[in-house]
């Protein structure tokens, strides 16, 4: 049933000129016409009057209300129809409930927004600490005299410098994750060579390698450039963090390996695998959170910053895929991930008709 001023005025109309007539049967004597015009009067005047006070103190009141929450409410929330086509008490109670559970959301996202920004200053503080109290101690030491003794100074120099190099990578990294987790960093994507890529950071980290005795190379299977579609930059980012772990979490002797696989749909599976440590069972789906290292002490002394993997997960995800990870415990790992390959309209628009006439 609609439930609107007129709908009320016209009830309350029609009892009061009922009752009224009815009254009226009581007097002795009187007309007909005189009834008729008796119903007529009362059914109108209180029609006349129930109407007014309802528009104008009661709906419109609410209407005002009704107005303004419109006007404050979220665009995704849309009010639809007319006030007065509908109960308007029912309406406005449906409204502000909606309201107040939208707001109730957005509280919800505001606190956890918060608590992760808590955390993440926690973490960041507790990472800082480390190598600047192992720096200080260092400095502390030499100046409360082991400076005078030329053996002492040069080695507490390199520690002091060593700690400085970690507090920088820390630092960068840090920046690093903040600036994609608050959408700072926009991604460019562009066409690019994988594996003349991959060739780069082969000589990069050769010394790195070389100088862990691991034999770092890469599949021969693909002698054509693989042309994938990407941001250059953070997937050479995400390569270097990989292969750096690969080399750090390998024993001397072991061997790490870039290498790739053709997918349906267009696509190329980028892997970087070892034979070192692996990863315990239970560690597996925690190594991709900030500063989540299995061992801490050793992370540490290979200059680890436990910011590596999460870099990699925002950078891969921010390329609508997902670095996956096999490993066992003292076997070896394998991380890989997929990206999208270059349209054959794209190769020729960039020049390379000629690899793959
Ligand atoms: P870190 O700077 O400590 O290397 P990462 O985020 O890169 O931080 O990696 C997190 C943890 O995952 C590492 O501390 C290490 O315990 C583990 N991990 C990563 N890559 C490998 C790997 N190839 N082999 C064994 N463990 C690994």
């Amino acid at each position: 049933m609609q439930f609107n001023s007129r709908a009320i005025a016209l009830l309350v109309a029609i009892c009061v000129a009922i009752i009224t007539t009815a009254f009226l049967y009581l007097v002795p004597n009187i007309t007909t016409t005189s009834i008729v015009i008796a119903f007529l009067l009362s059914f109108s005047s209180s029609y006349i009057l129930v109407r007014l006070v309802l528009e104008f103190l009661f709906f419109r009141q609410i209407e005002t209300i009704y107005d303004s929450l419109k006007k404050i409410k979220d665009s995704e929330l849309v009010l639809r129809g007319k006030l007065s086509s509908v109960n308007p008490l029912k309406r406005i109670n449906r409204e502000i409930s909606s309201f107040a559970r939208s707001k109730e959301k957005e509280i919800e996202e505001l606190k956890e927004r918060e608590n992760f920004r808590r955390e993440f200053i926690a973490d960041v503080s507790h990472e800082l600490k480390t190598p600047i109290f192992s720096a200080q101690g260092f400095v502390h030491t030499l100046l409360d005299g082991a400076i005078n003794d030329k053996e002492v100074r040069k080695k507490f120099l390199k520690k002091a410098a060593k700690s400085l190099d970690a507090l920088d990578l820390l630092v960068q990294d840090i920046l690093t994750i903040s600036q994609i987790e608050s959408g700072e960093i926009k991604m460019h994507f562009e066409n690019f060579d994988m594996r003349a890529m991959c060739t780069e950071i082969l000589e990069q980290l050769e010394d790195k390698a070389e100088k862990a005795g691991i034999d770092l190379k890469m599949s021969k299977k693909y002698k054509e450039p693989i042309i994938v579609r990407g941001d250059y930059r953070r997937i050479y980012q995400v390569m270097i963090n990989l292969i750096s772990n690969a080399i750090k979490y390998t024993r001397a002797g072991g061997q790490a390996k870039i290498s790739f696989k053709e997918l349906k749909e267009n696509k190329i599976r980028i892997s970087v695998s070892d034979n070192g440590r692996g990863i315990p069972e239970s560690d597996i789906s925690r190594i991709f959170e900030r500063f989540y290292r299995v061992d801490k002490s050793r992370s540490r002394e290979k200059g680890g910053t436990g910011l590596g993997l999460s870099i990699v997960k925002h950078i891969i995800e921010s390329h609508e895929s997902e670095i996956m990870v096999k490993s066992e415990y003292k076997v070896g790992s394998e991380f890989y991930f997929d990206l999208n390959k270059a349209s054959y309209i794209d190769k020729v628009e960039e020049g390379w008709e000629e690899d793959y006439a």
